[in-house]
This record gives C-alpha cells, structure tokens and sequence, in this order.
C-alpha cells in the first residue's frame, strides 16, 4: 500500500512553519486504514501481546483495531483531564507547546506484554511519557509501533536509547 499518497499535508498547522502530516485521509479510505492495522500488527502476531496502550487521541483508532487484530485487550493514554479513576502522568514538551498524558494506576499488571501505539512519532516526547507510564505499572514494552516516523526529529532513535523497538509503516 503506498501510504504516503493517502496522508495529506496541512501547512502551518497548527503553528507557522509546522506541516501537519494529516491522518483522517488515510483512515477514511477503507483499503488503506485495513492495510495499516493489518500491516501494522504483522510483527506482533505470534508475540502474547496481552495489551495496546493507544496515545490520545489517534493512537486511539489504530489501537482499538490492532488491539482486536490481537486479541489483547487496549490501555487509553489520555490528555489530562479525562479518566476517571486514579492516575499516575508524565508531561513531556511537543514540537509546538507542552502538553501531559495519564494512565490509570490499575491500567497494566506486573510484567504485561504491552505494544505502544499512536499514529506519529516527531521528537519522541508524547511516546516517552507513554513509555514511562507503561514502566511504572512494571509492564513489559513489547514495541512502539506508529504510522509515521519522522526520522529527522529524532524521537524513534530516543525510543530505541530507552530499550523500545520502534516499527512504523512510512518515514
Ligand atoms: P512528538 O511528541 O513525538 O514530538 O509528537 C508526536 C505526537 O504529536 C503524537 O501524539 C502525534 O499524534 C502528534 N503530532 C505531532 N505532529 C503531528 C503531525 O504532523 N501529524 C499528526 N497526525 N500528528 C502529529
């Protein structure tokens, strides 16, 4: 699937200077959101993942399907604000402004075959603090797995120096 001609492109979103790799094009086309949740789970089939701990809030999409692809059952990683029940945080800074993600306290188990996902990785902060958050619940980080990497920004290499494999489906 050439994934690259289904992402549009928005410049100066949501700040000056910043082209936003927009996402919706790819997911509303049913052949292509089916590529990327098949083509996305394909390393992870034969693997126990138990759990798919999705990023706010496009990691979401993709991990829910994966999450039924894998018969595992799937973690929200949530903007401040939005669980109900108690929650460790990390904040981490973005390309533009800063921003903290929550995970239930209860959300994994000791141990846990866990796979990070979210639709984009640019310096690696948000998936860091997912990282960590998925540490402090003692899970086992099988991999992170995105749509997009975006190579120049650094955030797979930073993943990869915290001992997290990294796989996505376009650079
Ligand atoms: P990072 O923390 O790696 O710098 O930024 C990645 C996070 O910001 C992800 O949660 C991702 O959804 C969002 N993000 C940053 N830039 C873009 C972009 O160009 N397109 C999309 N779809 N998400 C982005």
């Amino acid at each position: 699937m050439d994934y690259k001609s289904k992402i549009r492109t928005i410049p100066d979103y949501p700040a000056k200077g910043i082209m936003f790799r927009d996402v919706t094009t790819l997911m509303s086309d049913s052949e292509a959101l089916a590529a990327a949740i098949e083509d996305l789970c394909r390393p992870f089939e034969r693997m126990n993942v138990s759990k798919v701990a999705g990023i706010d809030a496009r990691g979401f999409i993709l991990g829910g399907a994966m999450a039924v692809r894998l018969g595992a059952g799937f973690l929200p990683l949530r903007k401040p604000g939005k669980l109900p029940y108690e929650t460790w945080s990390e904040s981490y800074a973005l390309e533009y402004g800063s921003d903290a993600l929550h995970m239930h306290t209860d959300g994994v188990e000791e141990g846990e075959q866990v796979l990070l996902v979210d639709d984009l990785i640019a310096t690696g902060g948000t998936a860091e603090a997912g990282v960590k958050l998925l540490r402090k619940g003692k899970a086992d980080i099988v991999a992170a797995a995105f749509l997009i990497d975006l190579p120049d920004l650094g955030g797979a290499r930073t993943l990869r120096e915290l001992g997290v494999e990294v796989m996505s489906l376009v650079t």
